[in-house]
């Protein structure tokens, strides 16, 4: 939590303002300073000329370093802002000792340490502010004579009061960060939620694969796609031949083994370019994009010949096998279309023979003779 409240609080920006504060009270305080012994003490110019200098250069100095360590080496530390403050409130107090009032600058270093959020930082600087004026006190016989015992009384009690509303105030800052906090990590909760319950909506629990309903979303959203741009899309459905017959002679269970292991081989062949899908019972879905027929087409038969030469343990060391219908999407042809042309490639598999890719592209052709082509062309190469 601490961590957070720093982050927060000590942040690059809060930083530099700080800095550019101090350097813009260096003038400030040389011309409220030039006035003071003007107007108060009527000294000469070359009498507080020296000691203006000496304190601007002071001041510059010990802003320049905190400002050098913070461009050059990144350092941001609370500890050097307060420390500047009571360097700053210390060179004000010596240089007008006479005047009662003037201790009362140490409460700005207390009021800066509220910016650190932290309560032993406020103790700190509070501590810091009570030895410097214990310190001014000693070493300054004018201050000594100056300050009486009800000064003293009154400036404790500003002292005390300050550290109170910089402690009140941190409390209120932590507390407020710490609801604000809590209020963030239960939004995060339900958006990691809703995010799960939303990615297992899509997804096909046996098979870790897209489900039917996401599959229709997904290609409806590529065929619009489509329609606009030059997407080439492809769709192949692809069934698991005689499974039932695998449910009967295995059983069930063995049947889910083969579905997961068939979806694994489709996932591994495909690029990632593609979509695929459980369509439903052993019937599986790919959406080829970005790709040729024809590289679909080697695509399909890749994982028809993967699944051809996988032997399953559960099936007595036998392969099972799959028949995939394959088309081509054409523009304005529209969903419908391009399914029933794949499915009916599909169909066409089965029928003779399955095992097989066929697709279907050009009108007229048909779906078989289409394939042999690519056959042909395949086994000339
Ligand atoms: P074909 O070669 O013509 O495709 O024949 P087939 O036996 O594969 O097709 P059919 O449609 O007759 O049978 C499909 C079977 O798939 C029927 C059904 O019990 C089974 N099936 C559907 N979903 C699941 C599932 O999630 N797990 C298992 N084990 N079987 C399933
Ligand atoms: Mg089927
Ligand atoms: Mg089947």
């Amino acid at each position: 939590m601490n961590h957070m409240l720093l982050e927060l609080a000590n942040t690059r920006q809060t930083y530099r303002k700080m800095l550019n504060l101090y350097w813009l009270t260096i003038p400030l305080t040389v011309l409220l300073e030039f006035a003071i012994q003007r107007l108060l003490v009527q000294a000469s110019l070359a009498d507080i000329l020296p000691s203006l200098i000496g304190q601007m250069l002071l001041l510059s100095a010990a802003t320049g370093l905190v400002d050098l360590l913070y461009c050059r080496r990144n350092l941001q530390s609370d500890w050097l802002l307060i420390l500047m403050g009571i360097i700053y409130a210390s060179s004000i107090i010596l240089m007008n000792p006479t005047i009662g009032i003037v201790p009362a600058t140490f409460i700005f270093p207390i009021l800066t340490s509220i910016m650190t959020f932290n309560k032993k930082r406020i103790a700190g600087a509070f501590a810091l502010v009570l030895l410097c004026f214990a310190l001014l006190y000693l070493f300054s016989p004018s201050l000594r004579l100056t300050m009486q015992p009800i000064h003293m009384i009154g400036i404790l009690f500003l002292y005390t009061g300050a550290a109170a509303i910089a402690l009140s105030m941190a409390a209120s800052g932590i507390e407020l960060l710490n609801n604000l906090k809590h209020a963030t990590e239960a939004k995060q909760e339900l958006l990691v939620k809703t995010i799960i319950m939303d990615t297992l909506s899509k997804m096909d629990a046996l098979t870790d694969l897209y489900n039917h309903k996401t599959f229709h979303e997904y290609l409806e959203k590529l065929i619009e796609q489509n329609e606009l741009n030059e997407l080439s899309l492809q769709l192949a459905i692809l069934d698991i031949d005689n499974f039932k017959r695998i449910n009967d002679t295995y059983g069930h269970w063995v049947g889910d083994i083969i579905l997961v292991r068939v979806a694994a081989i489709i996932k591994e062949t495909v690029t990632p370019n593609d979509f695929v899908a459980r369509y439903g019972g052993e019937e599986f879905a790919v959406i080829f994009t970005e790709k040729t027929l024809e590289e679909a087409y080697r695509l399909s038969e890749l994982i028809r010949q993967r699944l051809f030469m996988t032997a399953h343990p559960e099936l007595d060391s036998k392969s099972a096998t799959i028949s995939i219908g394959l088309q081509e999407y054409r523009k304005g042809k529209g969903k419908e279309a391009l399914f029933k042309g794949a499915d009916a490639s599909l169909y066409a598999a089965k029928r003779s023979g399955k095992n097989k890719t066929v697709i279907h592209s050009i009108p007229g052709e048909s779906a078989l003779s289409s394939t042999r082509s690519f056959l042909a062309q395949e086994a000339a190469e």
